[in-house]
């Protein structure tokens, strides 16, 4: 019985630690996928002149090409590297091209790609500074996991850290970085203008403030402010004034409603100011909810 017991936890502990391939430095537990949309595959998506969705059918991944390289916000899950080159390549752009990984927030379901590509493509990994540890751990440090739950999924080096406000050039293009806490300490959110046919556009690459099962947003040991810092990314957002707006998750900002794959290119398919806001009022509602069971439950 004991000599069970010890066999089937070695067992377990030999198919969760994922051998990485000869050139990598380290392993991780990678989580078992429990939604099938993370790894569904989807096509890519012509947003809005430079801005590209090149994730999964819910993973949301953006390619910013310019003309100096790519600019590649989120990755998806450990195994999503090959869809995503699948896609930008079928976009006939180059992957060998992408110079800056930025990612929208440190959990692992959106960097777990980035060491890969990395060590891949030569890029430089930009993120804000509350979320880099969680990259340089892997996911291992979470405040969710005061007491650590070790690498989840590859470890990334972060080559800049970013503070609220500062800017991200490359080529012709300069993204803002806006640090939206909440759902994560570092997360955070891009805006940049384009221009297509004579007309401009402001574009978010938002972080939506969801919250994850066993986070309690009124207080969290390892995030004490963690309701102030919802309160205020919902405030900052809501003053947002976005003509086009993606986000993380496909299913945040209405992808599959909006565009069908097969739709011909519309730059203005993904315009829609007053459901921006009807998200973000969605979201407030969520968490004022969520904060009274909390207070009640203390
Ligand atoms: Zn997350
Ligand atoms: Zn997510």
């Amino acid at each position: 019985m004991r000599y069970k017991r010890l066999f089937l936890a070695v067992f377990a502990a030999s198919i969760a630690a994922v051998p990485l391939a000869s050139n990598a430095q380290a392993t991780f537990r990678q989580l078992p996928v429990t939604n099938a949309d993370y790894v569904k595959p989807f096509p890519p998506v012509k947003i809005l002149n430079n801005l590209y969705y090149v994730g999964t059918y819910d993973l949301a991944v953006y390619l910013i090409p310019t003309r100096e390289g790519s600019i590649l916000i989120n990755t998806g899950i450990n195994d999503s590297v090959p869809a995503i080159r699948k896609n930008i390549e079928a976009l006939g752009f180059k992957f060998s091209d992408i110079k800056l990984l930025l990612a929208t927030h440190g959990h692992w379901d959106h960097v777990a790609g980035m060491a890969e590509i990395k060590r891949i493509t030569g890029a430089s990994m930009v993120m804000h500074e509350d979320d880099a540890e969680l990259l340089e751990t892997g996911g291992g440090y979470d405040f969710r996991f005061p007491q650590g739950r070790g690498s989840i999924y590859e470890p990334v080096k972060v080559d800049r850290r970013l503070k609220d406000g500062d800017k991200v050039r490359l080529g012709e293009v300069e993204l803002t970085a806006h640090h939206h806490p909440g759902h994560t300490k570092g997360a955070t959110s891009f805006t940049y203008t384009t221009q297509e046919a004579g007309r401009s556009y402001n574009v978010l690459i938002d972080n939506m403030g969801t919250i994850n099962p066993g986070v309690y947003v009124s207080f969290m040991p390892a995030f004490a402010q963690i309701s102030q810092a919802y309160a205020t990314t919902l405030q900052k957002q809501k003053q947002m004034k976005p003509d086009v707006w993606v986000s993380s998750h496909a299913g945040h900002f209405n992808l599959h409603t909006k565009y069908k794959p097969g739709d011909a290119y519309d730059p203005n398919r993904f315009v829609d100011p007053a459901g921006y806001v009807q998200k973000i009022e969605l979201y407030e509602k969520l968490y004022r909810e969520q904060l009274d069971k909390d207070r009640k439950a203390n």
